[in-house]
């Protein structure tokens, strides 16, 4: 069997990893040059990605990036201003199971994870090579065209091309992606430059929210578990040694703010001065965050939903993680936890054990289960 992933995200990325450990033929196609994804800092990784990771990559992948992931997160804290200092007003157990709320994890470097997840596959991934449309061949493969000209076919093609998915467009035309007018600001400064106002003491490992003074800001502070450069030489030498080059503990931030306040921020150092200007009135420890932020890790996230999409007929191309549902906050791991799904899919048609049709469609079918619950489930815990 031969596999072609558009887009070398998490999912796509988790995917190939496995399909490779089941001895299954995997290309990958990324739009991007190597390096130049602005992608976020920080991901709070939950049971569902820790458990792809583990079932995906190899041994010493999995034990680099559980090295690097910071402390246990067990609880969300409230934080709020009282005397003109900040202190934790409430503090709520994450909800372990659960479909919509956050999941107990660890935060992980995004930019680590996804080096850890690239090593190895540099004869699998073609970067700079933008997928444009599919055609269906005589007997059953699939063709992949790019905008340069070149083409593939392989037996499954899989978008795990994120929000803007082309392979989605063409394959599933109906599907819609509604913008909620929301963004969200997002960045990081590095602890030592913060750790005087007391702030990461103050939140440990925990995700944290401050509402002060008018202003909503997500916090969590990043701690590696090991030293990223020890733990690449002890775990992992293949990675590159430019991953782990200055990465240093850092507290993340984020700031919800609607469109109509935001002027053109597609560029870091915009978004960085916007975040400034949200976070002029609040108390020093969360100022400081912002302004002693690193400027180019600043970004503005669009806010977006899928609304649920009904069952369509399995065919040999198929779509995984924000190409096909969103989910804020914890999208990555819905990812990648789709990711080991198909994973299992194509090896059991692989092996013989399901037809390759049934074996898409049982993965579908689990996709649109747990990625679009009724509302009356959301309440209720849903397997992982
Ligand atoms: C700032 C930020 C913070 C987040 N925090 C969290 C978090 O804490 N926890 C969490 O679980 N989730 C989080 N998310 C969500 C998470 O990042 C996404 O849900 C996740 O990246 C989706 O993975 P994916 O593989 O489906 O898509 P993506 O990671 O978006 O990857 C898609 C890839 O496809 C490529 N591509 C697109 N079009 C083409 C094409 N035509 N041809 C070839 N390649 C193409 C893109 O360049 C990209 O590399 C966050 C997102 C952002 C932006």
């Amino acid at each position: 069997m031969r596999v072609i992933v558009i887009g070398a995200g998490l999912g796509g990325l988790t995917l190939a990893n496995g399909l490779r450990q089941a001895g299954i033929d995997v290309a990958v196609y990324e739009r991007d040059e190597p390096g130049r994804r602005r992608q976020g800092i920080s991901l709070h990784l939950d049971d569902r990605g820790r458990t792809a990771l583990r079932e995906c990559l190899p041994p010493e992948h999995t034990a680099m990036a559980e090295a690097t992931l910071g402390g246990p997160r067990e609880h969300s804290l409230l934080l709020s201003e009282v005397d003109g200092e900040l202190a934790v007003a409430h503090r709520q157990p994450l909800a372990p199971g659960h479909p919509v709320r956050a999941r107990p994890g660890r935060q992980a470097h995004r930019p680590l994870l996804r080096a850890v997840l690239l090593t190895g596959l540099a004869d699998a991934v073609r970067f700079g090579a933008e997928f444009t449309r599919f055609e269906r061949r005589a007997g059953g493969t699939v063709r992949a065209h790019f905008r340069d000209g070149r083409t593939d076919t392989a037996d499954v093609l899989v978008g795990a091309d994120g929000v803007g998915s082309a392979v989605r467009r063409q394959y599933l035309p109906g599907v819609r992606v509604v913008d909620t007018g929301k963004r969200t600001l997002m960045g990081a400064a590095p602890l030592r430059a913060v750790a005087g106002t007391g702030l990461p003491a103050l939140i440990g490992h925990h995700p944290a929210s401050a509402r002060v003074r008018g202003t909503m800001m997500a916090l969590g502070v990043l701690r590696f578990t090991e030293p990223p450069s020890v733990a690449r030489e002890q775990r992992l030498p293949a990675l590159p040694a430019s991953a782990v080059a200055e990465v240093e503990d850092y507290v993340m931030w984020a700031m919800p703010v609607v469109r109509e306040r935001l002027g053109p921020v597609e560029l870091p150092a915009a978004a960085w001065g916007a975040a400034k200007v949200l976070a002029a009135d609040l108390p020093p420890a969360l100022r400081s965050v912002v302004d002693e932020a690193w400027p180019r890790a600043t970004v503005a996230l669009r806010g977006g939903v899928i609304p649920p999409v009904a069952p369509w007929p399995a065919s040999s191309v198929t779509v995984l993680g924000d190409a096909i549902h969103l989910a804020p906050g914890f999208g990555g791991n819905l990812a990648m936890r789709d990711a080991r799904r198909l994973r299992d899919a194509l090896v059991r048609a692989a092996t013989g054990e399901q037809g390759l049709l049934a074996a898409i469609g049982d993965y579908e079918d689990a996709l649109r289960r747990d990625s679009f619950p009724p509302a009356g489930a959301r309440d209720s815990a849903a397997s992982a």
